[in-house]
């Protein structure tokens, strides 16, 4: 059995947290630490660490944190105007909860992605 994540305990609403979409399959809240108007964490319940240790069989529950990101999108009134989703993958990828989750970051004009030199 997979062991429990921050993201885990808030799912089952056993810690605080701004939860503002659920369903069977995934979760979705508030970022604490917003990086932008609009920062929502959509997360599945199953406790994947990260891309990097999905399996083939975790395709469905992929998907939908897609479809869910727009329907939040929509609900925020900026599936139109745009948005940026962002799954950050391990230690080099900036990634600091190991439990999987699509950042949706939105309102007003995002600022450019920092890519480094290779
Ligand atoms: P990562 O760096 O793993 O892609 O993103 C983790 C995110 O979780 C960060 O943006 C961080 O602000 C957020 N976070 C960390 N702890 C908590 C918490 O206790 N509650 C909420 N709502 N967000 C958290």
């Amino acid at each position: 059995m997979a062991e429990e994540t921050l993201f885990t305990k808030i799912i089952k609403h056993e810690i605080p947290s701004n939860i503002i979409y659920e369903d069977d399959t995934v979760t979705a809240f508030t970022d604490i630490n917003p990086k932008a108007q609009h920062h929502i964490l959509i997360v599945p319940h199953k406790p994947i660490p990260s891309i990097a240790e999905v399996q083939p069989e975790d395709e469905q529950v992929l998907g939908h944190l897609l479809v869910v990101a727009r329907k939040i999108a929509t609900e925020l009134g900026v599936n139109e105007s745009g948005y940026r989703l962002v799954v950050n993958v391990g230690r080099d990828g900036g990634q600091e909860v190991p439990h999987l989750h699509v950042h949706l970051l939105a309102g007003g004009r995002l600022g450019g992605l920092g890519f480094p030199q290779a």
